[in-house]
């Protein structure tokens, strides 16, 4: 078992550590990660400029560039192999609901998602790292069970892991994802020298926290384990756009 690690908020960050070390034993793991921290980097490449991979003496490689590039040239060049399975994370904070679509660490687990590999991204609930060891104990559940019971088909997990003691947390849920209302406005501000910049503001509250969605486990201090896929189509809308675009249809 060849398992490839990576996270979003670089080769230093202790989540990556702590889950490295919690696979410990599992298989053969391979480290490569951001050089700087890219959280929000959502499922970006790097093409106007090329992409150089060291190795620090811990062994972990790390890359001048997004999560998505680190996976992306293990797969096509820089590794000799093809691995297993993908792990990212521990991330310093929670992947939830539309989050999602904007989060490096699980678009680290996309990419190898997208070449056929089944992935998983560990997301620790609260900044700040408080209760890493336990989160890592539930990473090392959770790849035990895929271990114990490959799946068949395309995996791809996002797991949000709530920031408590291991006795404290209440099993794991298998959850959609909920929603947040639009961020909040953004922080307008004036450089030293008078121009105009703007910080993103925060994210939304959350809208909807339902039992049954990850903002709703880990709100119960469960586990959320949310499968996830990438085909954007709005399917039950393909009916309702054919009969709107018709006109535009029709051959001139
Ligand atoms: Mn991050």
């Amino acid at each position: 078992m060849r398992i490839l690690v990576s996270n979003d908020d670089g080769y230093t960050a202790p989540g990556l550590q702590a889950l490295v070390d919690a696979l410990e034993g599992l298989g053969e793991l391979t480290v490569v990660a951001p050089e700087t921290n890219c959280s929000g980097s959502s499922n970006s490449l790097t093409l106007n400029r090329p992409l150089w991979a060291h190795q620090a003496a811990n062994g972990f490689h790390y890359v001048n560039g997004t999560p998505s590039d680190c996976v992306h040239i293990a797969l096509t060049g820089m590794l000799d192999f093809r691995p297993d399975l993908i792990v990212s994370g521990i991330n310093n904070g929670a992947n939830m609901g539309d989050d999602t679509l904007y989060s490096g660490t699980v678009a680290a687990a996309t990419e190898g998602y997208l070449f056929g590999i089944p992935a998983i991204a560990f997301s620790l609930v609260d900044r700040g790292w408080k209760h890493l060891d336990a989160a890592s104990r539930v990473a090392r559940d959770v790849v035990e069970r895929y271990l114990a019971q490959p799946l068949d088909a395309p995996l791809l997990l996002n797991v949000n892991i709530p920031a408590v003691p291991y006795d404290a947390i209440d099993g794991m849920r298998v959850t959609r994802l909920g929603k947040r209302h639009p961020s909040q406005p953004v922080v307008k501000s004036t450089t030293p020298y008078g121009e105009p910049v703007y910080w993103i503001g925060p994210v939304g509250s959350v809208s909807d926290a339902a039992p049954d969605t990850d903002f709703g486990a880990v709100k119960e201090l469960a586990v959320s384990i949310t499968p996830l896929r990438f085909d954007l189509t709005h399917h039950e809308q393909l009916q309702d756009i054919q009969r709107w675009a018709a006109p535009l249809c029709v051959s001139p």
